[in-house]
């Protein structure tokens, strides 16, 4: 709360812990620090098994949580948005509840609501775009060529596809991609948009035939330009790093890499973007959403993507200086960046008591 309301995701998991709620509250503050967001960081979550759920039993769920935690809750003290399990449904639950019992209609109190309630053109590509923003800030920063610079994403659902769709978009090539049902590789490069509608269609890509199957774990180590992990946390540890050729990686996914398997990378001088920078996309449109829904004044698709780029670029500039001037890794550099932010605030405003 030093910079402003808290911000994070609400996740519905079995697996669900206290410990693990913390420490992503803790990202969500270095993340919103990194990228100069007005808040700090927050995160919630509910042990149950969505998935078995009926849509009643969820709204029910959501609506009743929202009761319990009101006090929390608030446009200036904090603001949640979807997680893992959790959609624009769930938000807009969250934001009936929360008016109903206020008396008076608060768009601002949620983020990832659809657009109808209040929510922002381009929040549901955002967190993608910003993965393939800023893999194209490295390439620049690196003098390397975008163009036909070959690609691995691990998880195609919404960061992991839209990443796919914009880096395709820049010239790169998408030579292999991977879901929960296995994974697949095709050198000429798939056509994501293709990939997009079979998913929505199918659901998942287990019987897509446009390219050659290999195992999940295969995907890790190709010999790719940029590996893009945007599926879970603790893909990349100690066990597999070593087996790991890309040249790049950016982490579309929280945590994707664990510590042990991060030194493993950085001693193969492997470049990592880091989660807190490459997938902050998300929430600066989340922030942009509060933004409009505060002044009531809504912003065309254009405008918001461009204040997503303006942001993002400035912030990769930001990092990648800072790792030249300690010689630093470009994770270290974006804690460096988050803590200094953090570390002024303190200074002016000091403790209180
Ligand atoms: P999602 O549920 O839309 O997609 C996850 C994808 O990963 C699915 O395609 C799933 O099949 C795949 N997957 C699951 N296990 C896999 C495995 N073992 N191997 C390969 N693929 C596997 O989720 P999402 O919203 O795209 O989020 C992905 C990651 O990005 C999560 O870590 C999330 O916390 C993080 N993230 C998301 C956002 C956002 O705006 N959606 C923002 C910041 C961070």
């Amino acid at each position: 709360m030093m910079r402003g309301p808290t911000k994070g995701g609400v996740r519905y998991h079995p697996d669900v812990t206290k410990d693990e709620i913390i420490t992503l509250a803790a990202l969500m503050t270095w993340k919103c620090a990194l990228v100069d967001l007005p808040y700090g960081g927050a995160k919630g979550g509910i042990v149950c098994d969505p998935t078995k759920l009926s849509e009643k039993e969820l709204e029910k769920l959501t609506r009743r949580y929202t009761v319990e935690i009101i006090h929390l809750l608030g446009p200036h003290i904090d603001i949640p948005a979807p997680d893992v399990f959790t959609t624009s449904k769930t938000m807009a639950w969250i934001m009936d509840t929360f008016s109903m019992m206020k008396g008076y209609t608060e768009p601002s109190i949620v983020t990832g609501k659809p657009e109808v309630l209040g929510g922002s053109k381009g929040r549901k590509e955002a967190t993608g775009r910003g993965v393939a923003i800023v893999t194209g800030e490295l390439f620049k920063a690196l003098n390397k060529n975008l163009k036909g610079a070959r690609i691995a994403i691990q998880g195609f659902g919404n960061v992991g596809s839209y990443a796919a769709l914009f880096l395709s978009q820049m010239g790169a090539k998408i030579v292999a991609v991977s879901d929960i049902t296995g994974a697949l590789k095709n050198e000429d490069g798939f056509s994501p948009q293709e990939l997009i509608d079979y998913v929505e269609k199918h659901g998942d890509l287990g019987k897509y035939s446009g390219g050659k199957k290999i195992s999940r774990d295969d995907l890790l180590y190709l010999d790719v330009d940029v590996l893009i992990p945007a599926a879970l946390e603790n893909q990349i540890h100690s066990g597999n790093a070593e087996k790991i050729k890309a040249k790049m990686i950016v982490e579309g996914a929280n945590a994707p890499t664990t510590p042990e398997g991060d030194e493993i990378l950085n001693g193969k001088g492997i470049y990592v973007v880091p989660d807190i920078l490459a997938n902050s996309g998300g929430v600066i449109v989340s922030h942009l959403e509060w933004v409009q829904a505060l002044s009531g004044l809504y912003w065309e698709e254009e405008e918001v993507n461009r204040h997503l780029e303006r942001k993002l670029t400035k912030s990769f500039k930001e990092v990648w200086k800072k790792s030249k001037e300690f010689n630093v890794s470009l994770r270290e550099a974006s804690y460096i960046v988050a803590l200094e932010r953090i570390a002024e605030v303190y200074r002016y405003r000091g403790i209180f008591p």
